[in-house]
């Protein structure tokens, strides 16, 4: 391990992860130093590292986050790109940190860790909904890589990752002039034998994510997941994206017209990127950082009800207390939601019903607390610079997701077809898999 230092902050260097640290009094607990060293075999230190990896994951992420928060107000503008958060992310680790261990990373992206990843993207959420929207798609694009690109295709994406490369997931496009794969006549799939055609629209970090995963209609019509390299600042169009909030995400347009990609860009095959119960199931990720931003708004609810002295009124504080039902609601639906995610062992139907349920009840907590901040502030919270204001718009915009009706009623359709009682709707293991009752025993609950 070596100790060097950032512009704001010294920075760790751990293999795989790095971690910029404000408080130097963590050093010691972060880096493992504190371990009794001389005593242990290096394979007990290894596994102790492993170990303290959620923690390290932690401190990382606060820090990311606060800094992040900081520098959110001036970058809300158009085409105000969080580059600054993005470098601290990586010179933090967290660029790296859903890579496994063997690739530089710290393992994050593990079906285990979920309930940590859960936690970090709510974390970077709190802090900027717009560097969380990029995280998460960051996140996103290497669980994709990692479940199925061939190992020389993951191994060179994960070198580009540890180089700092920001990678994205870019699924929507216009509903014409969307992206299309053309052969471009080459004898085999090898490099560049392939040409893109069209765009992406509502792509996060247009101009500034190096590597987006992409899906292209192939010639038999059905998509293909690729990585492409782009430069930074060619092809983006961002004056589509005047939005009301989440500026700083810059999900512009992306045009891939004439770019030359070959198989060893290819991620998977044919229509891999809607297979389940990954494709629905995964939408827990951004669940999570839609939870930071309520967090988010719930603090500058409470902020403004301790500095104003109105929070005994009982009118306030009835609002305050239903806040904060709806921001535990979420939070425990996204906690849950992940870690059945992350369960090898669950159904796969039920993973998908459950993700569905929780995407809606954090959208309804996300309303209920903008609701709740917005009549209890009052009109200075529609007032720059009162931190609702910015805080409101971005997350009414970040909750507005695909197909909200369709992931409610298809998870009501998962539930009527359930014939369990509702305690053991989301239990696992399911009643139907339970081992036997033996023969003369009931089968009640004692
Ligand atoms: C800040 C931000 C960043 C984003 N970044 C990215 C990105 O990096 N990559 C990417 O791929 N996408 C990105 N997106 C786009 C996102 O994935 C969704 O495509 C987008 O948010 C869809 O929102 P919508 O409200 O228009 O959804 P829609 O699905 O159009 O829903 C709008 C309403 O219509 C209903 N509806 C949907 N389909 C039908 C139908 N067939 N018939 C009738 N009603 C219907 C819905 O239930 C809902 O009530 C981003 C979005 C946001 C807000």
């Amino acid at each position: 391990m070596k100790t060097g230092s950032g512009d704001r902050a010294p920075v760790i260097h751990f293999p795989g992860m790095n971690f910029i640290l404000h408080d130097p009094r963590l050093h010691d607990h972060l880096s493992g130093d504190h371990l009794p060293q001389d005593h242990l075999s290096e394979d007990c230190v290894e596994q102790a590292r492993i170990q303290a990896i959620p923690a390290r994951i932690g401190a990382a992420a606060r820090a990311v986050s606060r800094l992040a928060a900081e520098r959110a107000e001036a970058l809300d503008r158009d085409g105000g790109f969080p580059a600054e958060d993005v470098a601290h992310a990586h010179a933090a680790g967290l660029l790296t940190a859903p890579l496994p261990v063997a690739l530089g990373g710290a393992g994050l992206g593990a079906p285990a860790m979920a309930p940590v990843l859960a936690g970090l993207l709510a974390q970077i959420g709190r802090g900027s909904l717009a560097l969380g929207r990029l995280y998460e798609g960051h996140v996103n694009a290497l669980a994709l890589v990692l479940r199925y690109a061939e190992p020389a295709v993951a191994e060179r994406l994960a070198r580009d990752v540890r180089a700092g490369h920001l990678f994205g997931v870019w699924n929507t496009q216009p509903q014409t002039g969307g992206l299309v794969l053309e052969n471009a006549g080459a004898p085999d799939a090898a490099e560049g034998a392939w040409t893109l055609g069209g765009v992406k629209s509502f792509a996060s970090g247009a101009g500034s994510v190096t590597r987006p995963l992409v899906t292209a209609r192939r010639p038999d019509g059905r998509q293909q997941m690729l990585v492409a390299s782009l430069e930074p600042g060619t092809r983006a169009d961002l004056s589509s994206w005047r939005a009301q909030g989440m500026r700083a995400s810059t999900s512009g347009i992306l045009d891939f017209s004439g770019l030359r990609v070959g198989a060893g860009d290819f991620v998977g095959g044919p229509d891999d990127y809607f297979r389940e119960p990954h494709f629905s199931g995964g939408a827990w990720r951004f669940a999570a950082v839609q939870l930071g931003g309520i967090e988010a708004v719930f603090d500058a609810l409470r902020d403004h009800l301790r500095e104003s002295g109105r929070g005994g009124d009982p009118h306030q504080a009835a609002r305050l207390g239903e806040a904060a039902i709806a921001v535990e609601t979420a939070r425990l639906f996204v906690d849950r939601a992940a870690r059945l995610a992350g369960d090898p062992e669950a159904e796969p139907a039920r993973v998908i019903a459950y993700v569905n349920l929780t995407r809606l009840a954090v959208e309804r907590a996300g309303l209920d607390v903008l609701e709740r901040a917005q009549r209890s502030v009052g009109l200075a919270g529609f007032l720059s610079p009162h931190p609702l204001e910015r805080l409101a718009r971005d997350l009414a915009t970040y909750l507005r997701q695909p197909g909200p009706d369709r992931a409610l009623t298809s998870a009501a359709a998962h539930v009527l077809a359930e014939t369990c009682s509702a305690d053991e709707l989301w239990r696992d293991p399911p009643a139907a898999v339970r081992p036997a009752v033996p023969a003369g025993s009931s089968d009640e609950a004692p």
